[in-house]
């Protein structure tokens, strides 16, 4: 499964790692964030090393829908739901001056982009009092939103019952941003390294970070991981991981010249490719969606197909080219965690949480980091930093944890009890996998690629039952989204070790 924006290689080589040096920052992860906040100390002069596990864009950043807007679907509404009117305006503020600095970044690197209208939809009428909620909160921060009877939004090939618009929205390529990024690393001194796992990091009694090639040190340390990798603080807790899907297709004739997202029933992400904003040659429409938690779902590619089928429904003769899949985190008060690990001295910093909104809220992030490393004064610094940075834990947000960690307790314990079965169990088909019993341990055996392999299926971060993704043949945890390939190497997640191989497990 390849992203649209990856069929061509296009972000630089990594330089060598050599172990033990210095450097005045780390930053951990080339996606978006990790890139954008190298960049930023970089040109402040900053010696800067960014350490990223694959390749510059190796998950969400490089395997999105490539909208940049500030609307967000339903999301404005929903923190406005828990929060008061001055911590959305915040949020908008924050995602402003991400957007800003991403743009201005992109025409100076000569990255193209489109200028769209984005629209948040409801497909029936009980999607309409998230519109009014999501259109009346927007209005409340400052955006010129609009709202838009059903009869208005016309270039959709099926009904919708109301909708929310927002002009001057953008579509990008993100894989092409991710590329300029590490290319203006590079071109401003800094150091990128690819392909090196990053184990864990500590603030005493000098900070640095471990990688199996060895530590580097630095007074300042971004875990840019997606979700943090170190435990302190608790913040694989304190979000949960979603994963979605994106196909792309070549459409006969016109597709929608603006952009939508369906607010209720299953999640209906459009996007139009153009040769501002893509490789226009390969496809024409991006439908994205479908989002469920990690490693909960029985068929992951039952939501796929179900995804591709809806698409070829509205868009005849639609050939799909692409399809892939992403994950990224929400945290439970829906406002991303930016800023120092708690026990880390000051000197180690995370960003985590954008719920699938991270064009915006990456940058928005690297600002706020750069300014807390660099010491710039607070008066200095734009209110949204204070009012984002000082917000309080309000009751709905302690309720969406509780409710959270209840469903991860129930998945402790019931994948235990659904590994019945004992080895030596059937080879799986082609593209199957299954956790059996080997005396007190479970096991996890696939088929991939004509190859059945047995792995540990206890996740090494806290002992969760791993599930199988039939859709990318992978394991996946469900308490805190790990995932590992079939082999048992770690892809993402809080989980930094891989999953032991155990040989021989089924019936050849
Ligand atoms: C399906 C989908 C569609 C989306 N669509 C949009 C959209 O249209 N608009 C929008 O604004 N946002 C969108 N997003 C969200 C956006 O893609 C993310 O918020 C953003 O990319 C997160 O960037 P990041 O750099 O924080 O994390 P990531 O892109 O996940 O980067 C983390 C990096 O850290 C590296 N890493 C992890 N662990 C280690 C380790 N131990 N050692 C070294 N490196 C490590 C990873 O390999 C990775 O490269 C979407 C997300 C998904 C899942």
């Amino acid at each position: 499964m390849t992203s649209l924006w990856k069929i061509a290689p296009s972000a630089p080589a990594g330089s060598p790692f050599v172990p033990g040096e210095r450097h005045d920052a780390i930053v951990v992860g080339a996606g978006l964030t990790g890139l954008s906040t190298a960049v930023m100390l970089a040109r402040r002069g900053l010696d800067v090393a960014v350490v990223e596990a694959g390749s510059p864009g190796e998950l969400a950043s490089g395997s999105n829908t490539g909208k940049l807007s500030l609307l967000q679907s339903d999301r404005l509404g929903e923190i406005r739901r828990q929060h008061p009117a001055g911590l959305v305006r915040a949020y908008v503020d924050a995602n402003r001056s991400g957007m800003r600095w991403m743009l201005a970044f992109a025409e100076q690197a000569g990255v193209p982009f489109t200028r769209r209208r984005d629209h948040a939809y409801a497909s029936g009428r009980s999607g309409l009092d998230s519109i009014r909620r999501t259109y009346e909160a927007a209005r409340e921060a400052g955006l010129p939103a609009r709202m838009l009877a059903g009869s208005d939004v016309r270039e959709l090939p099926f009904p919708v019952a109301g909708a929310v618009a927002l002009d001057d929205q953008v579509t990008i390529d993100p894989m092409a941003l991710v590329a300029a990024l590490a290319q203006e690393l590079i071109a401003t001194g800094g150091r990128l390294h690819t392909g090196v796992r990053v184990t864990g990091a500590r603030a005493l009694p000098e900070s640095r970070i471990e990688t199996a090639q060895g530590p580097l040190f630095a007074p300042h340390i971004v875990l840019a991981t997606g979700t943090p990798i170190l435990d302190r603080g608790l913040y694989f807790a304190k979000v949960r991981g979603q994963r979605s899907w994106c196909v792309s297709f070549r459409v006969p004739g016109d597709v929608p010249a603006q952009t939508y997202i369906s607010v209720d029933g299953d999640t209906h992400s459009i996007r139009p490719v153009s040769p501002g904003d893509g490789p226009a040659d390969a496809a024409n429409l991006i439908v994205g969606g479908n989002g469920h938690p990690v490693g909960r779902e029985p068929h992951e590619a039952a939501g796929l197909d179900e995804l591709a089928h809806w698409t070829r429904r509205h868009f005849p003769g639609a050939e799909e080219t692409h399809r892939w899949s992403a994950q990224d985190y929400e945290s439970h008060n829906l406002i991303p965690f930016v800023g120092a690990l708690p026990r880390g001295l000051g000197r180690i910093r995370l960003a985590t949480g954008y719920a699938k909104w991270g064009l915006s809220n990456a940058p928005a992030a690297a600002l706020r980091l750069t300014a807390e490393i660099l010491g710039d004064p607070l008066g200095d610094r734009a209110e949204w930093m204070r009012a984002i940075g000082t917000r309080l834990t309000v009751p709905s947000d302690i309720g969406r944890g509780i409710a959270e960690g209840g469903r991860v307790a129930v998945r402790m314990t019931s994948g235990w009890a659904d590994a019945a079965q004992p080895v030596p169990v059937a080879r799986p088909a082609e593209g199957e996998g299954v956790v059996a019993r080997s005396g007190i341990r479970l096991v996890g055996i696939s088929t991939v690629d004509g190859v059945t392999r047995g792995v540990d299926a206890i996740c090494p971060h806290l002992g969760g039952v791993l599930s199988w993704n039939d859709a990318e043949c992978t394991w996946d945890c469900p308490l805190h989204a790990s995932r590992f390939a079939a082999d048992g190497t770690r892809i993402e997640g809080p989980a930094v070790k891989d999953l032991p191989q155990i040989p021989r497990t089924s019936d050849e």
